[in-house]
């Protein structure tokens, strides 16, 4: 269930839907999803869906952590990688680890604490060592470790908060889902200056941006 086979199926399928970006695909397939669920949930783990992962939230769909993922080392040569990113909602650490090595170091953003302990242990398990993370509201950014090259968001805010906007990097990208439950577009900010040039990705389903940190 968690074979090889089963991987390739899913890499096939994200090839099918538009994924064209085979670093992401060979990174996709070479990292384990079922050791981001539950036991109980291992074995749809490489089906294209979201899985609930407790506390009402969601690992995200793997066909929109592919496209987030493209879509921000879009300008990227082969080879080379974006120096600092920050993501927002980390939750069980599947786009992380996903992102990982596009990236010389992530600061990631997660506002649960129990999901934010044991993704720390799931990250540092798995290898994945260039991040920093932080058990906080994400809303504000991380001010003391910017401007940075990307920010990825995995849940979605009615607006995209200025904040976020003010601490890309010139020629910087957002990726964020923004609208209320149910009717979301996936975003992505180009900042160009002074000037922040949108590209709409599509229709997505995040859980919402909230405030505050719950213990
Ligand atoms: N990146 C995950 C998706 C997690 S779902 C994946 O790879 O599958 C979105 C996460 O955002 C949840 O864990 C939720 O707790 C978190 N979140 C929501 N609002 C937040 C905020 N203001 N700051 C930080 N994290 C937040």
């Amino acid at each position: 269930m968690t074979s090889a086979r089963t991987r390739d199926r899913l890499i096939e399928r994200l090839r099918s839907e538009g994924i064209d970006n085979e670093a992401v695909l060979e990174r996709i397939r070479a990292t384990p999803r079922h050791l981001f669920v539950d036991e109980a949930l291992a074995s749809r783990a490489y089906e294209d869906t979201a899985l609930p992962i407790g506390f009402g939230q969601t690992i995200s769909q793997p066909y929109i952590v592919a496209s987030m993922t493209a879509a921000l080392i879009r300008d990227v040569p082969p080879g080379e990688t974006l120096d600092k990113v920050l993501e927002i909602g980390t939750g069980c650490g599947y786009q992380t680890a996903i992102l990982s090595p596009f990236v010389k170091h992530i600061y990631s953003i997660e506002r649960i604490r129990p999901l934010f302990q044991r993704m720390s242990e799931r990250l540092r398990s798995l290898g994945v060592n260039n991040v920093t993370l932080r058990c906080a509201d994400g809303w504000q950014g991380w001010q003391s470790q910017a401007p940075f090259d990307g920010i990825i968001v995995a849940a979605a805010p009615p607006e995209i908060p200025q904040d976020l906007l003010a601490q890309l990097a010139d020629g910087g990208k957002l990726i964020i889902p923004v609208g209320g439950r149910g009717a979301q577009g996936l975003l992505c900010v180009t900042r160009d200056g002074d000037e922040f040039r949108r590209r709409e990705m599509g229709l997505v389903s995040f859980v919402p941006l909230v405030e505050g940190v719950e213990r």
